[in-house]
């Protein structure tokens, strides 16, 4: 029977969602939709000392953020609740307890100094970062070597131990990954993972696996830093009797910093001036903020594009996919195996094809808000000019204020090389005329009219169109480039032009 295809995403709450997280959720989400499987969030907070706050709420508005709708998760609830480990602890006791009476994993009484001690002793002799593995265990104290009275006495007494798990000797461990095919691990290199902490809590990997199990878990889909885990979690499946329903893994190829050097960090990131979190997040102990995506003015959308193709390609030349094309496309078998270069330059341009494809009503709607952010007034029905004529030119939203400055007030300097080049005595007679010729204009002005008035001017003076386009440009803009002039004149209108001819034929100086 096929199985029901359930996938978790299951984040730490440790800090802000890098955008990898966002990555492996958004691969999870897409393979539970195109399944008409079922998308769930666990948070697994085990480990209570790394717990940071507000770090839950920031993984919830990512997500909503990006278009990842959850079927179960803690906040939304579901038949496999609760959804969060530290709300589960009392589950997973007693399949540690099982693991040792079945003697897969052993009680270990050894305090971390004792440990410590050891380790340096080993490290003295030459060997190289020690693990307490099949080996040392069996000089420390620990069920293996203590006789069962003493454990029991030990256990008796409170004594405080953590369970760890036997890792079989000389073992070859195979592990089936759905993008690498079989990856082999030897058990000697394996350390005896602790499972079960003294103070009662799981450890990642027994809650991992446990809850998996719970959950019904089909696929498991996470990032490669985890591969080196999944020999241990298939042990645990085979030691507790559940090697029949283990879910299937599939391990996700690094983001690599933009030249190729290493995993995507924070700090080249920071260098490069790009954010590594998909909202702005701020730290609550140093109270030291990051750059988000959101913040930056990238659309959710954009995010969920441009991330999709760090690792995967439909093998067509189609690069932009909304949701539900990725929900038709998206499948494990095109997941590369190598790490994906992250390019912020790719995104841009992602930002830019998505903008200009949006329709002029919303994109005015969003330059009004970033409007009202700068204190720029702007109606909208100019907003939906502005949009018009810039969309075709710039990548974000905030943009349309600083490339389309020209739209909103009156150039104060001009471009000194343009100027220097273009201003001469034709040029300045030629903005006269076409002044008066806008003065004298009656009826509609569109683009077309600017245009045709343009052209009557030069024609009458003899002068050819083509060479006083960029001091038009620069008497009305200040700069030498920009959006479209004649549709620029018509916004700004026959009065408002009039106005700028004045003051830049006043203002700069005709070069010989
Ligand atoms: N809690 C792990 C993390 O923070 C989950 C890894 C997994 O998916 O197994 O990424």
């Amino acid at each position: 029977m096929e199985r029901k295809v359930r996938v978790r995403f299951a984040p730490s709450p440790t800090g802000g969602l890098h955008i990898g997280g966002v990555r492996t959720a958004l691969y999870n989400y897409l393979i539970a939709k195109r399944n008409n499987g079922t998308m769930i969030l666990r948070i697994e907070d085990t480990d209570q000392t790394r717990y940071v706050e507000g770090a839950e709420e920031y993984i919830k508005e990512a997500l909503e953020w990006v278009g990842i709708k959850l079927d179960e998760s803690p906040w939304h609830g579901g038949a496999f609740a609760p959804y969060r480990q530290s709300e589960r602890k009392h589950l997973y006791k007693e399949y540690a307890l099982k693991l040792v009476e079945d003697g897969n994993a052993y009680y270990a009484f050894d305090t971390e100094e004792e440990w410590n001690e050891k380790r340096k002793e080993l490290e003295a002799a030459g060997i190289v970062a020690p693990q307490y593995n099949g080996i040392t265990r069996l000089q420390m104290k620990n069920s293996l070597t203590l006789g069962e009275e003493e454990v029991k006495r030990k256990l008796a007494a409170g004594e405080p131990y953590v369970i760890r798990l036997k890792i079989p000797k000389k073992e070859e461990i195979s592990v089936h990954d759905l993008i690498r095919g079989w990856v082999t691990f030897h058990s000697p290199l394996l350390d005896d993972k602790v499972l079960l902490k003294s103070d009662g809590m799981p450890t990642y990997h027994l809650a991992n696996v446990v809850d998996d199990y719970l959950m019904q878990i089909s696929h498991v889909i996470r990032g490669e830093e985890w591969l080196p885990s999944a020999p241990i979690h298939v042990l645990l499946y085979q030691f507790l009797g559940w090697k029949e329903v283990m879910p299937q893994f599939a391990h996700l190829p690094l983001i690599m910093n933009p030249d190729g050097n290493g995993k995507l960090s924070k700090r080249y990131a920071d260098q490069l001036g790009f954010p590594v979190f998909p909202l702005q997040w701020t730290n609550p102990e140093k109270q030291e903020t990051m750059m988000g995506y959101r913040e930056e003015g990238y659309f959710p959308e954009v995010m969920v594009n441009f991330l999709v193709l760090l690792g995967w390609n439909a093998g067509t030349e189609q690069e932009i996919f909304s949701m539900e094309q990725l929900i038709e496309a998206f499948t494990i078998e095109k997941i590369g195996k190598s790490g994906a270069k992250f390019d912020i330059n790719k995104a841009k341009w992602f930002n830019h094809q998505y903008l200009k494809a949006k329709p002029n009503e919303e994109l005015a709607t969003y330059l009004l808000e970033e409007a009202k952010k700068q204190q720029v007034s702007l109606s909208k029905e100019k907003a939906e000019k502005v949009v018009a004529i810039l969309k075709e030119r710039i990548t974000f939203v905030k943009d349309f204020l600083t490339e389309g400055k020209y739209l909103f007030e009156a150039p104060q300097t001009f471009d000194e090389q343009i100027a220097g080049k273009k201003w001469n005595q034709p040029l300045v007679d030629v903005l006269n005329a076409y002044k008066s010729a806008l003065q004298n204009h009656e009826g509609a002005f569109d683009a077309h009219t600017a245009k045709d008035l343009l052209n009557k001017t030069t024609d009458s003076l003899g002068i050819k169109f083509g060479s006083v386009m960029q001091g038009v440009r620069l008497a009305i803009t200040g700069s030498g480039t920009g959006a479209d002039l004649m549709e620029t004149i018509a916004y700004l209108g026959t009065e408002e032009v009039g106005k700028r001819i004045d003051f830049s034929v006043n203002n700069l100086k005709v070069v010989a």
